[in-house]
């Protein structure tokens, strides 16, 4: 069992970090990360908190994509450290099938919130995933998080009450309501979520304003392309 040591990940504010066994992964999770049976393990990368948007600054990287840039280097970096003779595929950030969240509910990670971000004990909902690479190598494989959801001792569930669109009034999370709601000009969640922003749970965690603008005007530009 090969013992790694992920502080390198952890300065660069990749500081989320699950293995699994790829063999005890739920077979349709399996099969699509790796349907020829190639690997033995799959790590599992995410960040929680503000340090990977300061590194991802410091870096200065001038690139559509900078998160996901830094992200690719660091964790190559990483395998070129750590396991310089071992092989591994990073299969994301990549356009394939992933089931992230699958993945981050196995890991503890992953809890659901009625505005469908996940959310932890630990970091609320200021977390999210940044890569996944599959490896030959025999990882020692990492427990899930303990903690359970926060939601399920939440008072008065402040986040449903502060969406302006009612978005979250249901049951079941109104897409369609949030997406119309964005799309206004005058709207307060063009570049934010006020929902999320108003959960109480580990706010010290939070992200700056520019990380939060950088990520919601993103997916704005998302909905206004497909939206017409
Ligand atoms: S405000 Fe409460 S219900 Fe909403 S995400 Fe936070 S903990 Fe969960
Ligand atoms: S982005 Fe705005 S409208 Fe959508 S769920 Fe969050 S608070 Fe509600």
């Amino acid at each position: 069992m090969s013992r790694v040591d992920f502080s390198s990940l952890d300065a660069a504010g990749l500081n989320l970090q699950a293995v699994f066994d790829l063999s005890a992964l739920p077979a349709e999770l399996r099969a699509a990360l790796d349907p020829q049976g190639r690997h033995r393990r799959l790590l599992l990368i995410g960040h929680g908190g503000r340090t990977l948007w300061e590194q991802v600054k410091a870096a200065g990287l001038a690139s559509e994509h900078p998160i996901d840039d830094f992200t690719i280097a660091a964790v190559r970096d990483w395998f070129a450290e750590q396991l310089p003779d071992r092989a591994y595929e990073l299969v994301y950030p990549g356009d394939g099938p992933i089931g992230l969240q699958a993945l981050g509910r196995l890991a503890g990670w992953h809890h659901e919130s009625p505005f469908r971000v996940g959310v932890n004990a630990e970091w609320g909902s200021w977390f999210a995933y940044r890569a996944v690479a599959l490896t030959d190598a025999e990882l020692a494989t990492t427990a899930p998080v303990g903690g359970g959801s926060p939601c399920a001792v939440c008072s008065g569930q402040p986040c449903v009450v502060a969406c302006p669109a009612g978005a979250l009034a249901d049951k079941d999370f109104s897409l369609q309501k949030c997406i119309a709601y964005r799309r206004q000009p005058d709207s307060r969640c063009r570049i934010t979520c006020v929902a999320r922003t108003s959960c109480p749970v580990r706010p010290e965690h939070r992200y700056d304003d520019a990380q939060i603008a950088h990520s919601y005007s993103r997916s704005l530009a998302m909905i206004e392309r497909w939206g017409g």
